[in-house]
Formats: C-alpha cells, structure tokens, sequence
C-alpha cells in the first residue's frame, strides 16, 4: 500500500516568465516514454508482480522503494507545469474579451480545453502516456538493466529540458530530479553489480556530464542527497540498503539508507482560474464544515 503525504518534495520558486511552450516541454518528463509516468508505472508493476521474492528479497525491496519515490517526482513535475502555465491567460469572470486568447499560440492546447491550465499525463508533444512504455519482463537480470537504462534515458531528457527552458522553476525541479534521477541510476547499477559481478557502475555518468554541471543539482549534492536512498515507508524495505551500501561511483561519498521519506514543503498554492470555471461552485461557503469540524476536532 502506498502511504500518502501532503508535500512537495522540493520548493518550486514562481516562474520568471511564465510559458505555456515551457510549460509543453515540460510535459516530456512526465508523460514521455522516458517520464515519471513510466518510472513510477515501471518500478510499481515489476514489484507488485516480483517472483521468488523471498529469496531475492533485497532486490525487491530496492526497486518497491524506488516505485515510491516516483510518485513524489510525479508531483514535482506536475506542480512545475502548473506554476509555469499559472499567468498565461487572463484571470477574471468575463467571457467577453477572450481571456484564452493567448492559448491559441500554445503547443499544447490540451492545457487549456482539456484541463484547467495544468498538467495532462501526455508528452511535450501530446501523445498520452501509455502503458506500452512498461516493461516488467519478470526477468530479474532483464527488469534491472531495462531500469537503468530508463534512469540514464530520463537523465538524458532532464538535461535537454534544461537546456530548452531557462526559467527557474523548471530548472528548480529537473536540478533535483537529476540528482534523485542520479541515486536510481546507481542503485540499479549496484542491484547489477550483486547480481552478475559485472562492473555497471563503470559506466555512470550516462550521459557523460556530470550533475555538477547543473548549479540546481549541485547544490543537493552538496546536502548528500545524491547518497541517500529513502524507503518511503516507516519500518519496511530497508533491506534495500544490502544493496545501497558502499562508496559513490562519482565522489567516493558512503551510500546511505535513510527511514522514510524526503521532508518535502507545503504545495504551491495554486489559485482559482474563473476565466476556465476553475474550480467553479462559486456558492460554497468554506465556513459551512465549521460546527461539525468542531464537533469531530477536525482542523481546518
Ligand atoms: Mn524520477
Ligand atoms: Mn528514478
């Protein structure tokens, strides 16, 4: 079961320039075949359906805690799309002026006729995401090298987007994704290591460059959160650090296994858009929980 959190992983600074084109690039890491959509779908079918775990349970608990985490880069990736297509259209009640005028020029017109400005499981340039991009073989050898090369192909995506857009808040969020992208390439690296003997951790950086290169993710780096595996869980899959032990590949730093979750920020608060009847019921009156939430000792 998956425990849920109401955080962010990572604090998303307000768009300089806010861009729906940005905002369509975007869309590559998370519903492109090389997205967080498909880590998170990839890592959660293979460990639901994990055969001879009892044996093989390190490995298990490896790619289950990974899945976990995927669902916060969801978020992250999510939450940047909408802070960058937050002021691309003009807020108000009036239908009259044509206050989408602006989306007609959009790449993605789906962010704004079939969503209300945000984030659609689709890619930069539309497709939708598809359960195509899943492979569970059930092959261990075979599951774990398709991972890492889906964690080196998501790396290679994180540092075109961040070379398409220059606005900080994408930035924010693909400096941290490198580096948490960066834990998952290395501990499918490792899985590898124990299980064949064959020298994977050889090949990282893939792409070449390094993190470092990325002043976003450098400055992670330099808080260890490239050392560190989080379980995403209270007491289970902390057999993962069996594997997640050891050197860094890159800086020699010791690998790390840490209880639980990321800390994560409170969400960005993302505003009514009445010009896309966002969210409407308009006539709810916030104050009409307040006797029962008092009753119930419910916070509001
Ligand atoms: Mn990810
Ligand atoms: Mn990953």
């Amino acid at each position: 079961m998956i425990h849920r959190i109401d955080r962010l992983a990572l604090e998303l600074p307000t768009p300089k320039n806010a861009s729906p084109n940005d905002a369509a690039a975007v869309q590559e890491l998370l519903g492109g075949k090389y997205g967080e959509m498909s880590t998170l779908m990839n890592y959660t079918f293979q460990s639901f359906n994990f055969r001879g775990r009892k044996r093989l349970r390190p490995f298990y608990e490896l790619v289950a805690s990974i899945a976990a985490e995927e669902y916060s880069h969801i978020e992250a990736v999510s939450y940047a799309i909408n802070l960058l297509l937050t002021g691309t259209t003009k807020r108000g009640h009036d239908p009259e002026p044509g206050p989408l005028q602006g989306a007609v020029d959009a790449r993605n017109s789906y962010h704004f006729l079939s969503s209300n400005q945000a984030a659609v499981p689709y890619d930069s340039m539309g497709n939708p995401w598809t359960g195509q991009y899943v492979h569970n073989s059930g092959n261990l050898k075979l599951d774990l090298l398709h991972n890492f090369f889906l964690e080196c192909g998501a790396r290679a995506n994180k540092m075109r987007v961040y070379e398409m857009v220059t606005d900080p808040t994408a930035r924010e969020m693909v400096g941290y994704l490198l580096v948490r992208g960066g834990v998952h390439v290395v501990a499918y690296a490792r899985a590898l290591e124990y299980l064949t003997g064959v020298e994977v951790t050889k090949l990282v950086p893939v792409p070449d460059l390094s993190n470092k290169a990325f002043k976003e993710a450098r400055k992670h780096e330099e808080k260890g959160l490239h050392r560190k595996l989080y379980t995403f869980s209270d007491e289970d899959y902390m057999q993962a650090g069996l594997i997640w032990n050891g050197p860094h590949p890159e800086d020699g730093q010791p690998l790390e296994v840490v209880k639980g979750s990321v800390e994560g920020v409170p969400y960005p608060d993302l505003e009514e858009e009445p010009q896309l009847n966002s969210p409407g019921a308009e006539d709810y009156d916030p104050d009409m929980f307040k006797d029962i939430a008092k009753k119930l000792g419910i916070k509001l």
